[in-house]
């Protein structure tokens, strides 16, 4: 009955059936971790490393990252801590990085497309990552943002590896790295899908443009459809998938992507209370059911609704 699953708000992310699901928060800058940790955040899902060089006429260097990562860090001890390399361009462009003059930036050298151009960048990055990761207890997780293939993602992999970071996986926010998920996952430990990129992808709507917004709804079918590629591909060769856009911090949508496959959700820590609350209403079964009723929509808006009526009889 419902009474008896009222929680305790900092409980960890859980099913009705037991399931965990970790509740991790997106971070912009070491400055949020304290209160992502008082409201509950079992780790970081994605810490935005933009901050650092943003205003920076030059990249700043590995001493000046080591600090903040370590800041970041030490806020977390023994939790998981999902660290992105620098994803400059399209709405998050840099002087020195980015070329101003590209037509389609959201389409150009961008992510780790531009990591990889101005290499020494890349690796400054993940050598101060490393420093900070062997000076704190945190579980420390790399990514790269941006990745449309198998060769980046082993490459980005290597890299991480080479530099001393355990755990490197990539996002997923290209339509085509999500319908290649089974092989991009053989090459990293986890995934990460990055809704709002992916969204934008799939619909070819950009995600900042005013008149094009109705088309930037996670709830499309198109878009949940990739997700269960990369469920699928993580469930059958057991490895974590987390969603760390904007869609993990719409409670039922939360359900949905669970349903999906993920395994962990990241959000802005103001969203985790909801999104706790939510999750722990329905079973694994429950979700999955959900999930297939959202597949099987028309559009965003049927899912949406389709999925509302039916979580409210399983309550
Ligand atoms: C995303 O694209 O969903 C994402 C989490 O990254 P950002 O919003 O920083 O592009
Ligand atoms: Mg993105």
């Amino acid at each position: 009955a419902r009474a008896a699953r009222v929680l305790a708000p900092l409980s960890p992310g859980r099913l009705a059936d037991g399931t965990p699901i970790p509740l991790l928060s997106n971070l912009g800058s070491a400055d949020g971790a304290a209160s992502a940790v008082a409201l509950g955040a079992e780790g970081v899902g994605l810490f935005r490393t933009e901050f650092l060089f943003l205003d920076a006429v030059t990249a700043p260097t590995v001493a000046e990252q080591r600090t903040e990562y370590e800041r970041m860090l030490r806020a977390f001890p023994g939790k998981k801590v999902v660290v992105r390399a620098l994803d400059a361009g399209a709405d998050k462009p840099l002087a020195f990085l980015n070329d101003a003059r590209e037509e389609n930036p959201a389409l150009g050298l961008r992510g780790l497309r531009a990591l990889r151009a101005s290499e020494q960048i890349l690796r400054d990055q993940l050598e101060a990552l490393a420093q900070a990761d062997a000076a704190t207890d945190a579980d420390l997780w790399v990514m790269a943002p941006m990745v449309a293939t198998v060769e980046e993602t082993r490459y980005f992999v290597a890299l991480a590896r080479e530099l001393g970071l355990r755990t490197a996986g990539v996002m997923i926010e290209i339509p085509a790295a999500a319908l290649l998920a089974d092989r991009i996952l053989q090459h990293a430990d986890f995934a990460s899908i990055g809704t709002n990129d992916l969204t934008q992808y799939t619909l070819a709507a950009d995600r900042l443009l005013g008149s094009v917004a109705a088309f930037q709804d996670p709830w499309n079918p198109a878009v949940l459809r990739l997700v269960a590629e990369v469920g699928a591909a993580g469930a059958a060769l057991g490895k974590p998938v987390g969603v760390c856009g904007e869609a993990a911090a719409d409670p039922l949508l939360a359900v949905v992507l669970v349903g999906l496959g993920a395994t962990s959700l990241s959000m802005s820590a103001s969203a985790l209370a909801d999104v706790r609350a939510v999750l722990a209403d329905f079973t694994s079964a429950q979700a999955r059911l959900l999930a297939e009723l959202a597949l099987a929509a028309e559009d965003a808006a049927s899912a949406r609704e389709v999925v509302t009526i039916q979580a409210a009889k399983f309550l």
